[in-house]
C-alpha cells in the first residue's frame, strides 16, 4: 500500500470514523454516494469498489456495467457532523473500468485530461468560483417552495434571518472540511446568498464545487430549508451564477501578469481570454446545461448575454478584475451552478488553452455598457451574443471540434443525447403562462 493510502487509514483511525463515503458524479453532475463501513476502508484503497455503472446517469450500458471506483486518497476529510449518529468520512473517485483502466465517461478524468494538456504546455491552472444558491422553505409536508425567509421575515419571531443562520453553518462546515472561505454574503435577491472560497488547482476546485453543493443541501435539509442551484427559480429577480476566475501559473509565477503589457495583462492572458471568447457559443451547453439555465441569460439581472470582454465593465462575459501580481486573473460570468463543475472547467480551460495554442488576439474589449448599445451597433462592433436556448446551445456544441474532442466522445454523446431529450420534453409543454395569455383571448 502506497503512503498516501496508509495515511488515509491512519486518519480514518485517528477520527474514529465509521462510515467512508465514496464520492463521484454522473455527466449531469449529480453527486453520487456508495457508503462503505471503515472496516473496507484498506480493500476500496488497494483495489476500489465495485459498482453497477449501468444504473448511472450517462454512463454505460447494461451489457459493461460493472465499474470500479478508486478513491482519491488526497481528498479524505472528515464529514463535518452531518450524518447523525455515525461519524463518517468522504474520499473523491474516479471511476475506472472493471480491468482498471481509466472510464472515458468520468467527468473528473475529462478534466484531468485537459489539465494534462496544461502542464504539457508548461502551465498550471487556478481556479477560483463564485457559488450563488437560493435557501427556500419547505411546505408542512417538507416539499419545496420558492418562498423565501426574506419575505416572510416580518412574521418571524426571531432576530436572526433563518437563511443567513444556515448559511453561517455551510460556512463552518466547509472550513471543517478544509475549505478557506473568503467570502459569503447574501445576494441581490431575497433568499440569495454567495459563498467563495479561495482559489486552488483546478481539480481540487471542481471536488469542492462538488463537495460545496452537497454540504449545503444537507445543512439547509436539516434546518428545514430547500438550497437550491437552480439558475433562475423565480421570474424576475436575479437568478444565480457561477462566476469562474482562471489563471494559469508557470515555474510558480502568474502567467496572465505583465507590468509592460496592455492592462497589466501579458499575451498567454490575451490570448487565453481570445479563446474563451471564440468558444463561448458551443461551451455553453456545458456551463449552463439546463433549460432553465437560458432564462437566467437575459438583459437586466447581472448576467452576461453578449460575448465580450472588459476591464472595467461588469456587463461582459469576461471581465478582468482588478487584482494583479500573483491575483491577475480573469473571470468568466456566464457559467451556473447547475453545472456538472468537472466538465464545465474542462471546457472552459480547453477553450482559452485554445487561444494560446493558437496565439489568438482578443477582439476590442468593450468598457461601455453593451447592454445600452443598439441591435445595429452591436453588429458593427461584431459582439455576438451568446445561445438564446438550451436548443441553440446544443447545436453550437457539436458543431465545435475542441470542444467536443475535450468531452470525448462517449460524454459527448451521452450529454448530447439526454439535453436533446431534455429540450424536446420541455418544448411539447404548454406552460402557464400560454394558457393565461392566449385562452381567453383566442
Ligand atoms: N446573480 C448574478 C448572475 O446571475 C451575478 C451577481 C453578481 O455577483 N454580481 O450572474
Ligand atoms: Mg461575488
Ligand atoms: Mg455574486
Ligand atoms: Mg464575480
Amino acid at each position: 500500500m502506497d503512503d498516501a493510502s496508509a495515511a488515509v487509514i491512519r486518519r480514518a483511525r485517528e477520527d474514529a470514523v465509521e462510515f467512508v463515503r465514496l464520492q463521484f458524479t454522473d455527466i449531469l453532475g449529480v453527486v453520487k454516494n456508495v457508503a462503505i463501513p471503515v472496516r473496507q476502508l484498506e480493500r476500496a484503497l488497494e483495489e476500489g469498489i465495485m459498482f453497477d455503472g449501468s444504473s448511472i446517469e450517462g454512463f454505460t450500458r447494461i451489457e459493461e456495467s460493472d465499474m470500479r471506483l478508486r478513491p482519491d486518497p488526497s481528498t479524505y476529510c472528515l464529514f463535518p457532523g452531518l450524518t447523525g449518529e455515525a461519524r463518517a468520512a468522504r474520499l473523491i473517485c474516479d471511476v475506472v473500468r472493471s480491468d482498471g483502466e481509466p472510464f472515458e465517461g468520468d467527468p473528473r478524468m475529462v478534466l484531468k485530461r485537459v489539465l494534462q494538456q496544461a502542464a504539457d504546455m508548461g502551465f498550471r491552472v487556478m481556479l477560483g468560483p463564485e457559488c450563488e444558491f437560493f435557501l427556500f422553505r419547505r411546505d408542512p409536508d417538507g416539499k419545496p417552495t420558492t418562498q423565501t425567509h426574506d419575505e416572510a421575515g416580518y412574521f418571524d419571531l426571531g432576530p436572526v434571518d433563518q437563511g443567513e443562520a444556515a448559511r453561517q453553518e455551510i460556512v463552518l462546515a466547509l472550513e471543517s472540511m478544509g475549505f478557506d472561505v473568503e467570502a459569503s454574503h447574501h445576494e441581490v435577491a431575497p433568499g440569495q446568498h454567495e459563498i467563495d472560497f479561495r482559489y486552488d488547482d483546478a481539480l481540487v476546485t471542481a471536488d469542492r464545487v462538488a463537495t460545496l453543493k452537497v454540504v449545503t443541501r444537507t445543512v439547509a435539509a436539516r434546518r428545514g430549508l430547500h438550497a437550491t442551484f437552480m439558475p433562475k427559480p423565480i421570474y424576475g429577480v436575479a437568478g444565480s451564477g457561477m462566476h469562474t476566475h482562471l489563471s494559469l501559473f508557470r515555474d510558480g509565477e502568474n502567467a496572465f501578469y505583465e507590468p509592460a503589457g496592455p492592462y497589466q495583462l501579458s499575451s498567454v492572458a490575451l490570448h487565453f481570454v481570445a479563446g474563451l471568447l471564440e468558444h463561448a457559443r458551443a461551451f455553453t451547453a456545458v456551463t449552463n446545461p439546463l433549460v432553465n439555465s437560458y432564462k437566467r441569460l437575459v438583459p437586466g439581472y447581472e448576467a452576461p448575454v453578449y460575448i465580450s470582454w472588459s476591464a472595467q465593465n461588469r456587463s461582459a462575459l469576461v471581465r478582468v478584475p482588478s487584482g494583479r501580481g500573483r491575483s491577475t486573473r480573469v473571470e468568466l460570468r456566464s457559467p451556473d451552478p447547475s453545472a456538472n463543475p468537472y466538465l464545465a472547467f474542462a471546457v472552459i480551460i480547453a477553450a482559452g488553452l485554445d487561444g494560446v495554442r493558437r496565439r489568438l488576439s482578443p477582439p476590442e474589449s468593450h468598457n461601455k455598457n453593451i447592454y445600452h448599445m443598439t441591435a445595429e451597433e452591436r453588429q458593427r462592433a461584431g459582439i455576438r451574443s451568446l445561445p438564446g436556448s438550451l436548443e441553440e446551445a446544443v447545436n453550437e456544441l457539436v458543431k465545435d471540434e475542441l470542444v467536443v474532442e475535450t468531452l470525448g466522445s462517449h460524454v459527448f454523446s451521452r450529454f448530447v443525447e439526454a439535453k436533446r431529450i431534455e429540450w424536446d420534453v420541455y418544448r411539447t409543454q404548454v406552460h402557464r403562462w400560454e394558457v393565461e395569455q392566449y385562452l381567453g383571448t383566442f
